[in-house]
C-alpha cells in the first residue's frame, strides 16, 4: 500500500512514540512485551485509517482579523487540525495587528526611530511588502498607516476627516522610510507607521497552508474573509468552483466563478470597509499619494496566484494601480492572473485566465 509522503511521516513518528513509550515499561516489566506489536498494529491502523477516510470532511468557523474565517478539510476527521489553524491564527494576530498592544507591528509604530527587532514572520511579511512597494510604483505601500487611522474603517460610519490632517499626515508616508535588515526594523520618522491589512491574511493562509500539507491533508480550503487558499481539488479529482463576488451585491451574489485546484484566489474591493456621503464611496484602499480611498471607476480586483500573500498584495497594488496600470503589472508576471471589474460591470480578464 502506497501512502503520501507527509502520512507516512505522520505513521513513522507515531510508530518511534510508541516504540519509546513501551521501551520504558518493558524495562520495569516484561510481561507487557506481547502486547507490544499487537497496539502497535491497531495504533497504525487507526492513524492509516482516519488518512484514508475520503469520505471524511470537517469543517469549522472563526472571527480572526475582524473577518469572518472559515477552514474545510476533505479525507479527514482530525478536529484537532482545524483548532491548531485557529490557535495559529490568534497567534499571527498577536503578532500582526497594528493597534493590538505589544504585536511586532504595534513595537514598530512605537519605536520612536529607535530600531526594533521583529520575528521571522514580520521580517518575512515585511520584504514581501517591499517587493510589492517596488512592482507596484509605491501602490502598495504599507506606510499608509497614518491614513488608515485617520479614516479608521470600519468604525467610521460617515467622518470625512479634514483636509489639513491627511496633508500633515502625507509626510510621514513613504516606504522608503523604513529599513530591514535581518530581523531588525528602524523607521527614520518616528511619526511613520505600518499597516499589514493588505498582505497579512494571504501571508497567513499561506503558513496555515503548509502546516495542513504537513499534515498530510490533500484537499480542501482556507477562506480567510474572502481570501480564498484551496489545498488541492476537491475529492474525486474535482476543481474547486470559486465564486467571485458582485461588488456591493450580497454576499452570495457572484459575478464569475473560477475553477482552481490549490490557488489562491483574493478579491480586493471597496464594498467590505465604507460608507457613502453624498453619493460618494469612501472606502478602506487608500492612495498613498494622497491619503484618500482610490476612485478610478473600478469595483474589484481579483487575483489568482499560487501564494496568498502574492495575491493579497496584489489585488490591493492593482487596485491601486487601476485598469491600465494593473493590468500591465500582471501580464508581466508569470503565473499569475487577475480579473479587473469595473464600475460599469465590465469583466476584463488578464490573458491567461482560465476559462469558465
Ligand atoms: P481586505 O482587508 O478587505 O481583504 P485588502 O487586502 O485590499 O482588503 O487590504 C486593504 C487594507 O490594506 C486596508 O484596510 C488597509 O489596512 C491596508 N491598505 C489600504 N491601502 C493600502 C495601500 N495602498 N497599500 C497597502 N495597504 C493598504
Ligand atoms: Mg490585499
Amino acid at each position: 500500500m502506497s501512502l503520501p509522503d507527509p502520512c507516512k511521516q505522520k505513521i513513522s513518528g507515531f510508530q518511534r512514540s510508541c516504540i519509546l513509550l513501551f521501551r520504558g515499561r518493558q524495562s520495569r516489566r516484561n510481561r507487557y512485551a506481547g502486547i507490544l506489536p499487537v497496539v502497535l498494529l491497531f495504533a497504525l491502523c487507526l492513524c492509516g485509517c482516519r488518512r484514508q477516510d475520503p469520505s471524511a470532511q470537517i469543517s469549522d468557523v472563526g472571527f480572526y482579523f475582524d473577518t469572518v474565517v472559515e477552514l474545510r478539510l476533505n479525507g479527514t476527521s482530525d478536529q484537532k487540525l482545524i483548532d491548531r489553524c485557529f490557535e495559529k491564527m490568534g497567534q499571527y494576530e498577536a503578532l500582526l495587528s497594528r493597534t493590538r498592544e505589544g504585536s511586532d507591528v504595534w513595537k514598530i509604530n512605537h519605536s520612536a526611530g529607535k530600531p526594533v527587532e521583529v520575528s521571522d514572520d514580520t521580517a518575512a511579511l515585511i520584504a514581501l511588502a517591499q517587493k510589492y512597494y517596488e512592482l507596484s510604483d509605491g501602490a502598495f505601500d504599507i506606510t499608509v498607516a497614518p491614513y488608515v487611522t485617520i479614516w479608521d474603517f470600519p468604525n467610521n460610519t460617515g467622518q470625512i476627516p479634514a483636509e489639513a490632517s491627511i496633508a500633515a499626515a502625507r509626510i510621514h508616508v513613504g516606504l522608503p522610510l523604513l529599513h530591514l535588515d535581518g530581523n531588525t526594523v528602524t523607521l527614520d520618522d518616528p511619526r511613520a507607521s505600518v499597516d499589514l491589512g493588505g498582505i497579512a491574511k494571504g501571508y497567513i493562509a499561506d503558513r496555515l497552508k503548509e502546516f495542513l500539507e504537513e499534515e498530510g491533508v490533500t484537499s480542501g480550503y482556507i477562506n480567510l474573509g474572502g481570501n480564498m487558499l484551496t489545498i488541492g481539488s476537491k475529492p474525486g479529482d474535482i476543481p474547486w468552483n470559486i465564486g467571485i463576488r458582485r461588488p456591493f451585491g450580497e454576499a452570495s451574489d457572484t459575478i464569475a466563478t473560477v475553477k482552481v485546484d490549490g490557488l489562491s484566489v483574493v478579491t480586493s474591493g471597496p464594498y467590505e470597509r465604507y460608507f457613502e456621503k453624498d453619493g460618494k464611496i469612501y472606502h478602506h484602499i487608500l492612495d498613498p499619494a494622497s491619503g484618500y480611498p482610490v476612485w478610478n471607476g473600478l469595483a474589484s480586483v481579483t487575483i489568482l496566484s499560487e501564494s496568498s500573500a502574492d495575491g493579497d498584495a496584489l489585488s490591493t497594488a492593482c487596485f491601486v494601480l487601476g485598469l491600465e496600470r494593473g493590468m500591465e503589472l500582471i501580464e508581466s508576471l508569470d503565473d499569475i492572473e487577475a480579473l479587473f471589474v469595473t464600475e460599469d460591470g465590465e469583466l476584463c480578464y488578464s490573458s491567461g485566465f482560465p476559462e469558465e
